[in-house]
């Protein structure tokens, strides 16, 4: 049984959005063992989407259609499916009563263009959309099973995993899972992680896949096997041994953030925290507070972009300032010190360095990065250089902040 994907859309044709449905179905279907042998993109355009079906017909089992279920004009997709098998649309009650009750809930007027939305090819099933108008669709004809669903990526993530894959899985008669098991890791780079996991990366089953972003590195662990609990058994040894060779780096597993995993210690250790972010603009605070319940440790952060805020508000000394510069790592202690007092924290950040791509010098280039750290009156402070554009230094900064905090929250 194998699978093809259509991905509806004229804006990733244009390059305006960047096809995310793709990605998460591909790892979906991997993880519950359906082979996917094929991903096409094409326009809101009936004939072209018409055309893709049929294409995909001829080989695939499965035929899975993303995007072109709502009211509009250029959504195109139940029309497409219905003419590629020639079959008619017909009004399905159970769905045209789901978006008369997601209206009524909103409060929202119905358009006479919603109706179109309880249209489905005749002899399809609906598949429940809690969290949007459009309902997915899903028909078995010829032997082959089409599944259409809504392009907005949270609703179509949500109806993969809720439905489709429960579906899939039940017309699965391989019977075969895949399981994966994702090893994070960030001040490594992905060279580094290769090279010491060497041996572990040519098994067959299960495998072992690297893969890296800027300030994090992956390591997929994925076996094949007839029962989760199978799987399980195959990976454990080998996560182990990563584990073991390295430890200094893995902050977590699967769906884990560095900020969520920060904040769990933080809670668990009863300890607070504030952050004195310069080059970063608040990024560090920005992703501890995206952890909910973040409030219970961290007490606050600023800015301090300039020297004068730098002094005001957070008490650098004037003269530090002006002997080693704003980006030093005395700056970047005295800005955690500060912070830790004003805040009255457990722990505070400080943060400062040159995000260019203005603002370099052969002394302090573009990327160099202090981080200070004040563990309740313990004063740690890290050099960085990092190399890309300005989010990117941006972006790696915070994840050395958040991981010499993961470290030393380790430690004590
Ligand atoms: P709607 O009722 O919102 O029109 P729909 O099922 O018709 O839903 P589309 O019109 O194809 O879906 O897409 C709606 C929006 O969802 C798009 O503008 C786009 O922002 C996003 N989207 C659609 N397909 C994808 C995709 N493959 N990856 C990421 N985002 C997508
Ligand atoms: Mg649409």
């Amino acid at each position: 049984m194998h699978a093809e994907a259509i991905f509806t859309g004229t804006e990733m044709l244009l390059g305006q959005i960047t096809n995310t449905n793709a990605a998460f179905l591909g790892e979906q279907l991997a993880a519950a063992g359906i082979s996917l042998y094929r991903q096409v993109v094409v326009g809101d355009n009936l004939e072209r989407i018409k055309q893709a079906i049929n294409n995909a017909r001829k080989e695939a089992d499965i035929i899975i259609v993303s995007g072109g279920l709502g009211p509009t004009e250029d959504d195109l997709s139940r029309e497409a499916l219905a003419e590629a098998l020639n079959l008619r649309l017909v009004e399905h009650p159970e769905a045209l009563e789901n978006v008369k009750r997601y209206f009524k809930s909103r409060d929202l007027l119905m358009t006479s263009n919603n109706l179109k939305q309880a249209l489905v090819p005749e002899g399809a099933k609906i598949l429940n959309n809690p969290v949007g108008t459009a309902c997915g669709i899903f028909l078995e004809h010829d032997n082959k099973r089409y599944i259409l669903l809504p392009g907005p990526p949270h609703e179509f993530k949500l109806m993969v995993t809720e439905q489709v894959l429960p579906l899939l899985q039940l017309h699965n008669n391989k019977k075969e899972i895949i399981l994966s098991r994702i090893l994070k890791m960030t001040n490594i780079g992905e060279s580094a992680v290769e090279k010491t996991v060497k041996d572990l990366l040519h098994g067959q089953n299960p495998t072992v896949a690297p893969l890296s972003k800027p300030g994090q590195v992956i390591l997929r662990i994925t076996a094949r096997a007839n029962s989760p609990e199978k799987a399980k058994e195959m990976i454990t040894p080998l996560e182990k041994e990563i584990r073991q060779r390295l430890k200094d780096f893995i902050f977590g597993t699967d769906d884990d953030t560095l900020e969520g995993i920060v904040g769990k210690l933080l809670a668990e250790k009863n300890l607070t925290l504030a952050t004195a972010e310069s080059c970063t603009g608040g990024l560090v605070a920005n992703r501890i507070t995206n952890i909910s319940g973040s409030s219970s440790y961290f007490l606050g952060g600023m800015i301090t972009y300039s020297n004068e805020a730098k002094i005001n508000l957070l008490g650098v000394d004037p003269y530090i300032l002006k002997a080693k510069g704003a980006v030093s790592p005395d700056v970047a202690e005295a800005m955690a010190t500060g912070i830790r007092n004003v805040m009255g924290a457990d722990i505070g950040i400080g943060i400062t360095g040159i995000a260019g791509p203005g603002g370099g010098s052969p002394q302090k280039p573009v990327g160099l990065v202090y981080i200070g750290l004040d563990y309740k009156g313990k004063l740690f402070v890290k050099k960085n250089l990092f190399a890309g554009q300005r989010e990117i230094i941006k972006w790696q900064s915070s994840q050395n902040a958040l991981y010499l905090l993961w470290k030393n929250l380790n430690k004590s």
